[in-house]
């Protein structure tokens, strides 16, 4: 990156920052200069991860993404314990995986109120204080499953492309006040959602993929990182894909 803090005086807030992709996003993010919000339910496992972030005035809260209320209180928190926020990553997400007809009630609601509902209720939390400075950029932490469908997952993939149309709304509605939007769509990443895969699984997954392996979290972060910071100024509405070239 030519310019090594370029998020320097920034505030980050970043959803399920606390393990896999988002903890790597904290920790870019943190590299780059921003204070770092991580916000997720688990309030002690969210503190632990501030112990390996670069720099000074990070913090956790403890927040349900899909409790539109506590997210009000949240970004409310983040403003007066840390400054203005200028970036804020939707990266919390759930899976409930299971055939179409076997997805219970709650498995539906849950995935759908968490991975959509949860950016939903945040971007309005926050973008309403980004308005009145004419600043911000908000990225959301989508899927491939959401440009592709997937057998079994009918509920993410509903939830994800559903953040894609999310996304570029946003964009189109707040870019007259400096606001931008994107998403990233990461493939198969190596994280807590992925460990229960079979290694029969990942070997039929390799081969799908160009690069021919999984990607790692900070696969993920270094694009996050970009479209967060004033390289990307001019970029909004997109959906980047990081998934090793699987989807072209
Ligand atoms: P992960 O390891 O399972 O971590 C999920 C994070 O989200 C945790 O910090 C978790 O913390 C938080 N979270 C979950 N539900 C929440 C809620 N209701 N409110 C607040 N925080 C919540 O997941 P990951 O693999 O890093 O995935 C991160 C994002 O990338 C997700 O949106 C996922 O859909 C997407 N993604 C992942 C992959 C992949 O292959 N891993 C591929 C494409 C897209 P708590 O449990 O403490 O709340």
């Amino acid at each position: 990156m030519s310019n090594a803090r370029e998020l320097a005086g920034g505030v980050a807030i970043v959803t399920g920052g606390s393990r896999g992709i988002g903890l790597a996003v904290s920790g870019s993010l943190a590299r780059g200069g921003a204070r770092i919000a991580i916000v997720a339910r688990d309030a002690e496992r969210a503190a632990g991860a501030l112990d390996g972030l670069e720099g000074d005035g990070h913090a956790a809260y403890s927040c349900d993404v899909s409790d539109s209320r506590a997210c009000k209180k949240t970004v409310a928190a983040v403003e007066s314990g840390q400054g203005p926020v200028s970036i804020l990553v939707n990266n919390a997400g759930i899976t409930r995986d299971n055939i179409l007809l076997r997805l219970r009630d709650d498995d539906w609601a849950q995935v759908i109120a968490t991975n959509l509902g949860g950016s939903f209720n945040m971007v309005r939390a926050a973008a309403r204080r980004m308005m009145k400075r004419r600043s911000g950029s908000i990225i959301n932490i989508t899927s491939v499953i959401g440009l592709m469908g997937n057998a079994g997952q009918a509920n993410y993939a509903a939830s994800k492309a559903g953040l894609h149309g999310l996304t570029k709304s946003v964009a189109k509605e707040f870019a007259s006040r400096n606001i931008r939007c994107n998403a990233v769509a990461p493939g198969f990443i190596r994280t807590d959602m992925t460990a229960d895969l079979d290694e029969s699984v990942v070997d039929a997954l390799k081969e799908r993929i160009p690069l021919a392996r999984l990607g790692e979290p900070d696969d993920v972060a270094g694009v996050v990182r970009f479209l967060a910071g004033p390289e990307a100024r001019y970029i909004t509405g997109q959906i980047i894909t990081v998934d090793g070239g699987m989807v072209m």
